[in-house]
């Protein structure tokens, strides 16, 4: 065990209110990607355990006490989570690092204080499950009275990537309790140890048993059991477009509601009048934040040719003196990738790249030596039918592209199968409020790159996902309508 101090949250299952093993009593490892090594076994689920929890679950949404108390009560339990995870944070932000390989210091400042705001915000939302009353447009007024009632979907599995365990587990979990909705949450099986945090913090807090129960295990198993149970009612997935693909066509058997966060090949784009400065240290924090491990990475380049050498030299400095090390070194910029295929993947991507005729800017290459570490990347001389413009690399791999005319980048930035996000960088407002119109993007940044926020819709175009989540979104995510029609 490299480190024996951690202070572990249960690395069981949570069913029924209770910490339990599971049926099989098959256990997984974690591996600290720092170091290769592991660290704690956690429980790992099957069908059998799903089944139970989906049970409790369905008792809960239907009969449990969550489904009796005024909604100012759940208010304060969200409010009373959100302040837990901030009396936590220190030891959030640590379990983060260490099963992640983030530098604990963006986990400190951008994980943990996140993951309490959503709960923050969406304590509100629980006192707004409001309908509306409906003038029915072909019969006499006054001889009906029709409204709309909102009501939870039902029980929810919640699936999750490893990139930002706490905060992805957060963006589920908030508004599924918020709703009135009974949970089943299945973190990655890479970090499994702040979602069990959670799960603690949110029991403590006041949420009652099977509102939120907790499978950890294998993706192809658990995951799989949730999305082929009869009576889980919904699906919300954050991951690869491949497993949202696999989750379509098995929920298709019960018709489950599915929504899907999925991946992305963002454009940050630097048209001729942007301020350098603050373009070349947002490029650098598109792509670099978090190791490129964002589904939002601006991972695509696109610098108007009147700048681009200029802007990538100065660019590829940022990138080399970026310092690279252990997420728990407090000066550490750039830590390891999540694991050894994660650092497999990406060196392959850097390779095929390569072999089309990429240039390296700097970077290219694994840091070697322990732990799963790869340098800042930036590749140039590239085309948009490469590989590594085309596909999601998920690493700290950049591709730069120069472009002429406006339209030109347009068309560049949306030839791709995916719309999640993009940024624009220029002083001119008018090509700012134009270029953002024409792209294919569920979120647009300008002069900007990764600023979320609980009340800002959230999701993708094309193959990068199905509905919004956060803000006002979620309301459509997490509620039935129902009309209710009176013959008065
Ligand atoms: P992944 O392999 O799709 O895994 C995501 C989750 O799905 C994990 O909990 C995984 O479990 C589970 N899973 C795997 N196979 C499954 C199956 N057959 N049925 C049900 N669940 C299954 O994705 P990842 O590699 O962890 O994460 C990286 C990807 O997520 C990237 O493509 C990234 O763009 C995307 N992402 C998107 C967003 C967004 O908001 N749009 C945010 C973050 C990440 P195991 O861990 O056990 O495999
Ligand atoms: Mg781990």
């Amino acid at each position: 065990m490299s480190h024996p101090n951690l202070k572990l949250p249960p690395l069981k299952q949570f069913i029924d209110g209770e910490w339990v093993d599971s049926a099989s009593e098959r256990t997984m490892e974690t591996i600290d990607p720092a170091t290769g090594k592991a660290f704690a076994q956690v429980s790992a689920g099957d069908a059998e355990d799903v089944d139970r929890a989906v049970k409790s679950a369905r008792l809960a949404v239907e009969h449990g006490p969550w489904t009796k108390v005024p909604p100012a009560a759940r208010s304060r339990v969200l409010n009373r989570i959100a302040d837990l995870i901030e009396a936590r944070g220190e030891e959030l932000a640590t379990l983060e690092s260490v099963d992640n390989g983030k530098p604990v210091t963006a986990a400190r400042m951008a994980d943990i204080p996140s993951s309490a705001g959503v709960f923050r915000y969406m304590a509100g939302w629980a006192m707004r499950m409001e309908g509306e009353q409906i003038p029915l447009a072909n019969r006499p007024q006054g001889q009906f009275l029709a409204y709309t009632q909102r009501a939870p979907i039902g029980v929810v599995g919640q699936i999750v990537p490893w990139n930002f365990p706490l905060l992805m587990a957060a963006w589920k979990v908030a508004p599924a309790l918020a709703f009135g909705c009974a949970s089943i949450l299945k973190p990655a099986e890479q970090t499994p140890l702040t979602a069990a945090a959670l799960v603690q913090i949110a029991q403590e807090a006041g949420v009652p048993a099977g509102q939120l129960n907790l499978i950890q295990g294998l993706g192809h198993v658990v995951g799989a059991a949730l999305v082929g149970h009869n009576e889980v009612n919904k699906i919300a997935f954050t991951g690869s477009t491949e497993v949202g693909k696999t989750i379509v066509r098995s929920g298709a058997d019960t018709l489950k509601r599915i929504s899907l966060e999925l991946g992305g090949k963002s454009p940050t784009i630097v048209l001729a009048d942007a301020d350098i400065d603050a373009a070349v240290a947002g490029a650098a924090h598109a792509i670099f934040f978090n190791q490129g491990q964002i589904c939002t990475a601006g991972s695509r380049l696109y610098v108007h040719e009147s700048i681009y050498d200029k802007f990538i030299d100065r660019l590829a400095t940022v990138a080399a003196a970026l310092k690279t090390g252990p997420g728990l070194d407090p000066t550490t910029q750039i830590g390891p990738l999540v694991s050894e295929e994660q650092l497999r993947r990406v060196a392959g991507y850097v390779e095929i790249g390569k072999k089309e005729g990429a240039g390296v800017a700097v970077g290219g290459d694994a840091v070697g030596g322990p732990g799963y570490f790869y340098r800042p990347t930036i590749l140039t001389h590239v085309n948009q039918k490469m590989r590594v413009v085309q596909e999601e690399i998920f690493g700290p791999v950049l591709v730069a592209t120069r472009f002429k005319e406006i339209d030109e980048v347009v068309a560049m930035a949306n030839d791709s199968v995916y719309g999640l996000a993009a940024s624009v960088w220029t002083r001119d407002v008018s090509k700012a409020h134009a270029v953002a119109r024409a792209l294919h993007a569920g979120t647009v940044w300008v002069n900007c790159h990764h600023v979320m926020d609980p009340a800002m819709p959230f999701g993708g175009y094309k193959q990068s996902g199905w509905g919004r989540e956060m803000g006002a979104a979620a309301y459509e995510m997490y509620t039935e309508s129902k009309s209710v029609c009176i013959q008065l």
